[in-house]
């Protein structure tokens, strides 16, 4: 008989939208009438920008005649978006990404989830707790952990912890790892880290020759001065980091589907032989031979965001986001809450009252409020105690929902 990758029955089950749903409906039987809003959603709500769409409606003409008909088109990207993204992203940054350095993709999901496959299955991999599950996850199917324990964590793997008492900045791990995932700015906790703490994990990565695997799927929300929007900002960082991006928290794409990769040709890795070989002809390898290339509508699509108008819409989408996130922010430090993030990201970390368990936070909030969030601890066990709102939601639900903690939650 055939047997399974015993690695997946390692994982529990994708437990927390779950079970958020089903206290949700739960609640919602019992109480038909309760205005329930949500703050919990991790998605994008606001149409894609017009010059998008614009686009893409004159990409899918071009699809209707044999003379400007798209079939497969390079694996690695159309250079029109790729010299788009380089130019703006990196090159008006003073930072210098060659074309064949960087990999469209059909989101960083797959990409975050994926680059695991290019490294050796030996590798000691360093997470940030709490953090987006697919590093820890996608580690876990490849063999790279140990079992799940008894305190939540899984054999083998190196947590690095972020919380309040480390201002959300994770200390160097005391072992050496070789692989390092950090999320910039992060979720769930919506913080960052300054051009001076990254600095610390850059020089880390060099001393112990490990690569940092640097999720920047937020970067077009920072606001702060000091906080680098690509890793490459930090010197010496194209020898060692890996960056994945995505058009859908930036440009709304969560449904269209676009993200790309950057990997500098002078990171490397170690062959079982010991000769150094480039990360980089790995993943084009692996690229060319399980994907065949983003859509070209698609890709036309995302390249008009670097338009005049196309920047114009996409800051005027993620400013409507960090609005409302100011007013959640602002809401819950009137209401006596402590809050964190929502200043260069759409999240907002907030301390439960009481050192409250977050589910019961969750509970507590949904009875009392009809507000939905969600619980810290489904991100890891550091979020225990922990609760994340976001600002995805539209303003209206947003005002209404931050009067009701400020006037009808009590503790
Ligand atoms: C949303 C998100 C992504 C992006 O996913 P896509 O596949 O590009 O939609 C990546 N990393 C983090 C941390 C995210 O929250």
């Amino acid at each position: 008989m055939a047997t399974i990758n015993d690695n997946y029955l390692k994982l529990p089950g994708s437990y927390l939208f779950a079970e958020i749903a089903r206290r949700v409906a739960a609640f919602r039987k019992a109480h038909p009438e309760a205005d329930i809003i949500r703050l919990g959603i991790g998605d994008v709500t606001q149409p894609l920008p017009m010059a998008c769409i614009e686009a893409m409606h004159k990409a899918v003409d071009e699809m209707a005649h044999a003379e400007t008909f798209h079939g497969y088109g390079p694996e690695q990207g159309y250079t029109f978006l790729t010299d788009a993204i380089i130019e703006h992203n990196y090159t008006q940054r003073g930072i210098q990404i060659d074309s064949d350095e960087i990999f469209v993709s059909d989101g960083s999901k797959s990409d975050c989830g994926n680059i695991q496959e290019i490294f050796g299955t030996n590798n000691k991999v360093a997470i940030t707790d709490p953090v987006y599950p697919v590093y820890l996850d996608t580690n876990v199917m490849a063999g790279r952990t140990g079992t799940l324990k008894a305190d939540g964590h899984f054999e083998g793997v190196t947590y690095l912890p972020c919380d309040a008492s480390n201002n959300f900045a994770p200390e160097l791990p005391k072992e050496h790892v070789d692989m390092i995932y950090l999320c910039c700015p992060n979720n769930p906790t919506g913080t960052t880290l300054s051009r001076q703490e990254l600095t610390k994990w850059v020089n880390y990565a060099r001393e112990n020759q490990s690569v940092i695997l640097f999720d920047a799927a937020y970067a077009a929300y920072i606001t702060e001065d000091d906080v680098p929007r690509s890793i490459y900002e930090i010197e010496g960082a194209k020898e060692v980091a890996i960056e994945f991006r995505s058009f859908s928290k930036t440009a709304g794409f969560t449904g269209t589907r676009c993200g790309y990769t950057i990997i500098p040709k002078n990171v490397k890795g170690k062959a079982a032989d010991g000769t150094l070989v480039e990360f980089n002809k790995l993943w084009n390898r692996r690229h060319t031979t399980k994907f065949n290339g983003t859509a070209y509508i698609v890709q036309r699509g995302a390249a008009a965001i670097y338009t005049e108008e196309g920047q114009q819409q996409v800051k005027k989408t993620i400013a409507y986001y960090m609005e409302n996130a100011r007013i959640i922010r602002e809401g819950l430090q009137a209401a006596g809450i402590t809050a964190y993030g929502g200043i260069n990201a759409p999240y907002i970390w907030l301390k439960t009252p009481n050192d409250m368990p977050s589910w019961d936070f969750f509970d507590k909030l949904l009875a009392d409020v009809n507000i939905v969030g969600t619980p810290g601890a489904g991100f890891g066990p550091c979020g225990e105690g922990y609760f994340r709102l976001t600002s995805f939601g539209d303003r209206e639900n947003t005002l209404r929902a931050v009067e009701r903690i400020k006037n009808q939650l009590h503790f």
